[in-house]
């Protein structure tokens, strides 16, 4: 017989903690605490109803496998027998609490029913057992109303307006019992008034969902099992799984489990704890508890928590007593626990645990979510510690976290002693400051003064994009991790948070009132930490990350340089990028592109004399314009291999079509036409001449140099003399000629002759016998890559330019993909954005295809990769897999793709030993 459920408790457990897909974490661990001979830790006995559940459950129309009821039933009366409790029964009930568990952690994602077995006949019998009424009270109406919430609200679809949904109502009746009695917290409330709450909720299921509550306890437990169920695909859960990646075919477990109380008086607690501070990596013991509450008092932020410990104290929390200091025994096993639990799994570990009247309960425990810095530090630490091993370490580290290594933090000492005043998910990394402004009109004018701002929206819209940008951060009222802000804030590394639903906008956008009671007007200060995802009041400090010293960062991408096989190298277009890729590790340049010089600061007079000789009307001219421009892109190469001494720089030759450098506008127009000294009717005629249909197909890249070929001969030139001139000077460049969008190789050799021409004519007019260099070409187009065989005869090298490369295999517009993308993947047309993440299947296919047939012509043709993906982990993972002797991406990535190529190198090496490539 197929077995659904899995039992654990008193030193046993039918599962363990290898068992995750089956079991999700939260069950495999439970398994693993409760019945692994090195830990037997004291866990509540309870069961977990696996995974293929969940998916037989939405394969067959909602309904169970025939076998689950019996193998429940048996584990429920397991769980009984421990407890030596019923459930349901009268005079000594036993209580359940019912979880969520996937196999990834989503936190908060899905929902949970806690003292489920309650009713009108069996809280008297709890009553009778704890000799405590308020205690058993407040168990019932914490039941009805998560059950109403949860089961009966949720579960059965049912979409209430916003403030209607019934937790909030019964939230709302439990705040006026407390105004009417005069109370401050939950806590002051007396049996009378538990006891009438019960009543006035379950009135409220009646009336506003048209049901009664169960009172079976049966019923209860089935209803909170479907309820878990049924959250698996609930909107929160749907819209995280889509960030993280994670597949909805993956389904939850759902976790049974005898209730255990830490609301039983002053010698309960419960209380949420870190083996290692999750902020910094520190190797402490860090933690949070609260006295007589339940768990999700901690979460819900009703009352301060209180350290566990002195390393735990904040500012709010400082004259808090410890749990250390009231009850040092239980203090002492819990350390002990949490030691042996790192030692077993050998990370870092999230734990919760309940103290009920004086006893100690593991409720969970899982590997601890980290941010970037303690992420590394942890590794590191952990290495030196012994407990993990160098390769472990490095395959630790998720490479996007980096990133968090690099962004401005708020100074951690003033952080940790300033209130935070609202709460939202955190959709872009690193801290922001500035002044509030409600409108992206505000946000422009504001920061056209010199202004810092922040933009405060209930959320953002495509109108709102230039205040975004012009802001320092982006703060929304609504919205997910998936919302128009966080996509957009993501895309632009900005710092954002988003669905801070505790802050009201006022109606004028002139102001805002926290769910705290604190009051924002525009022009008031705030800083974000969008790491964390808080807002604090005022305008704190940032620090700006030193990585020199960070001692961890520094033995952790030692050790990435040792283990991976791949280079990785920088696009770059200025000194300044390539020095500051260096400092990320960068060695060389992957793209180089020539056109940058034409855009932004300092551009006028190389755009002036670009302008002259597209707008040139005979060779002769044309030439002459292209003389005066050769000193400026002589100038930019030299300067950049200069910086880039001893390191390969891939220089493209122009690509992009002519016309985008012509202005537009009549009056600008009119403006070249003076300065060129042409009639402006002439240069119309000649502009709209450059006009395409298709600029992206149309005449740009290679083609350019195909029909005027004095272009590439300047560039060329250009870039042997700054060369030669560099040997000359004892300097050692190392140029690597590329030419952009081709399709045949016959492209590539006739441009080859003029290199060919120039290099000889460059060499004896500096006076060098030889200046090293190759001369190779991107893979941009489909048939470049069918072709790599033809094309490596001439070239020496291919990078490919996978932008291209998608938009032309896709046949989607990469700039105007924005269009229909968001469609694609939320009908699941497409997994993820193949500009971002190769799209292994074809573009990829395309790659692996190209680098086979191309060696096969030049053994060690070098082959690498410059489109934006060179930096997205999972597609260097795929480069490195694919053969290819580097990748190149922008600077601030270089430290990601050094650490994703040496994971790959350590997951390939499962197979066989890495070797180093040539
Ligand atoms: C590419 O197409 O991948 C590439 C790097 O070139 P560009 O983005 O400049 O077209
Ligand atoms: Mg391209």
């Amino acid at each position: 017989m197929k077995r659904y459920v899995y039992f654990f408790g008193k030193g046993k457990a039918d599962g363990n903690e290898s068992m995750k897909n089956l079991l999700g974490g939260k069950g495999a661990n439970l398994a693993e605490m409760a019945g692994h001979p090195a830990l037997r830790l004291p866990v509540p006995p309870g069961f977990t109803i696996t995974t293929e559940v969940c998916t037989y459950y939405y394969e067959k129309k909602r309904t169970y496998p025939r076998e689950l009821k019996a193998q429940v039933e048996k584990a429920l009366a397991q769980v009984e027998k421990i407890m030596n409790k019923r459930f349901g029964d009268p005079a000594n009930p036993l209580l359940l609490s019912v979880r969520s568990g996937a196999r990834r952690s989503m936190p908060g994602m899905m929902d949970t029913v806690l003292n489920v077995g309650l009713n009108d006949v069996t809280v008297e019998g709890l009553i009778a057992r704890t000799g405590n009424p308020r205690f058993a009270y407040d168990a019932y109406r914490r039941l009805v109303m998560m059950y109403a919430d949860v089961v009966m609200e949720k579960a059965e679809g049912r979409d209430p307006a916003r403030g209607k949904g019934i937790r909030k109502l019964m939230d709302e009746r439990l705040a006026e019992m407390k105004r009417a009695g005069g109370f401050q917290s939950d806590t002051d409330l007396t049996t009378e008034d538990l006891k009438k709450l019960v009543a006035i909720f379950k009135d409220m299921v009646k009336q506003e969902l048209g049901r009664e509550f169960p009172e079976d306890p049966m019923k209860q437990l089935w209803g909170g099992i479907g309820a878990v169920f049924m959250s698996w695909n609930g909107k929160r859960a749907v819209e995280y799984r889509r960030i993280e990646k994670s597949p909805d075919a993956w389904g939850t477990a759902v976790n049974v489990q005898s209730m255990v109380f830490g609301n039983m008086g002053e010698d309960s607690a419960t209380g949420v704890a870190f083996t290692r501070n999750p902020g910094t990596g520190e190797n402490s013991f860090y933690g949070e508890y609260l006295v007589n509450a339940q768990g999700e008092d901690v979460v819900a932020g009703i009352r301060t928590p209180q350290p566990i410990n002195a390393y735990s104290k904040n500012e709010q929390s400082k004259s808090l007593p410890t749990l250390e200091k009231v009850m040092p025994a239980i203090y002492k096993q819990l350390f002990d626990i949490q030691k042996r639990l790192e030692k077993h799994y050998r990370d870092m570990q999230d734990i919760e645990f309940t103290i009920e009247r004086g006893t100690l309960y593991m409720l969970q425990c899982r590997t601890g979510k980290r941010n970037g810095v303690a992420a590394v530090r942890t590794a590191v630490d952990m290495l030196k510690e012994k407990l993990i091993d160098a390769k472990t370490a490095v395959l630790r580290v998720p490479p996007e976290q980096l990133v968090e290594l690099f962004l401005p933090m708020i100074d951690p000492k003033l952080e940790a002693a300033t209130p935070v005043i609202a709460k939202g998910l955190p959709a872009g990394p690193g801290a922001a400051k500035g002044r509030v402004v409600f409108t992206s009109a505000e946000a422009v004018a504001w920061a056209a003064k010199g202004e810092k701002v922040i933009l405060v929206r209930e959320e953002t819209s495509p109108e709102d994009v230039d205040g975004m940008h012009k802001a320092q951060a982006i703060l929304t009222s609504k919205g997910g991790m998936t919302s128009h802000a966080a996509l957009v804030a993501r895309g632009w590394g900005k710092c954002c948070i988003v669905g801070c639903a505790g802050l009201d906008i006022a109606e004028d956008n002139k102001s805002l009132r926290t769910k705290s009671g604190v009051a924002l007007r525009e022009g008031d200060w705030i800083t974000l930490n969008g790491t964390k995802g808080v807002v604090y009041q005022g305008n704190l400090p940032l620090v700006e990350p030193d990585l020199n010293r960070n001692a961890s960062y520094k033995i952790l991408m030692a050790l990435v340089d040792r283990m991976r096989v791949m280079k990785v190298r920088t696009n770059a277009d200025t000194p300044k990028d390539a020095a500051q890729a260096i400092q990320f590790g960068a060695e060389g340049i992957g793209l180089f592109r020539t056109e940058h010089m034409f855009y932004g600061e300092g551009s006028d007079k190389p755009l002036f004399l670009l302008r002259k000789m597209i707008m040139s009307k005979t060779l002769a001219e044309r030439k002459a314009a292209l003389a005066e421009l050769s000193v400026f892109v002589k100038g930019d190469i030299k300067a950049t291999l200069e910086v880039m001494h001893g390191l390969p720089v891939t220089i493209r030759l122009l690509d992009p079509p002519l016309h985008e450098f012509v202005p537009h506008s009549a009056d600008r127009l009119e403006a070249l036409a003076q300065e060129l000294g042409v009639d402006m009717a002439e240069l119309e005629k000649r502009a709209e001449g450059l006009h395409e249909n298709n600029p992206m197909l149309g005449h740009r890249g290679v083609r350019l140099g195909i029909t005027y070929p004095e272009i590439t001969e300047m560039q060329v030139r250009a870039i042997f003399e700054a060369a030669g001139e560099l040997i000359k000077s004892g300097k050692k460049p190392l140029p690597e000629i590329m030419v952009p969008v081709t399709c045949t190789v016959n492209e590539l050799t006739e441009q080859k002759a003029i290199v060919d021409r120039v290099y000889k004519e460059v060499c004896a007019r500096v006076g060098v016998k030889k200046i090293p260099y190759l001369y190779g070409t991107m893979i941009e187009i489909p048939r470049a890559a069918l072709t790599a065989g033809r094309m490596a005869e001439t070239a020496e090298f291919f990078s490919f330019g996978t932008n291209d490369l998608t938009q032309m295999t896709f046949g989607f517009s990469r700039d105007d993909i924005g269009g229909f993308l968001p469609d694609y993947l939320s009908n699941k047309i497409l997994p993820v954005d193949p500009f971002q993440t190769i799209d292994q299947e074809g573009v990829g296919e395309l790659i692996a295809l190209g680098i086979k047939r191309g060696r096969s012509t030049r053994a060690h043709l070098k082959v690498g990769i410059c489109g934006e993906h060179g930096g997205d982990p999972e597609s260097v993972k795929f480069c490195h897999r694919a053969g290819m002797d580097y990748v190149s991406c922008s600077p601030f990535r270089v430290p990601i793709a050094r650490l994703a190529a040496a994971q790959a190198a350590l997951e390939d090496g499962k197979k066989s030993a890495p070797k180093k490539r040539r």
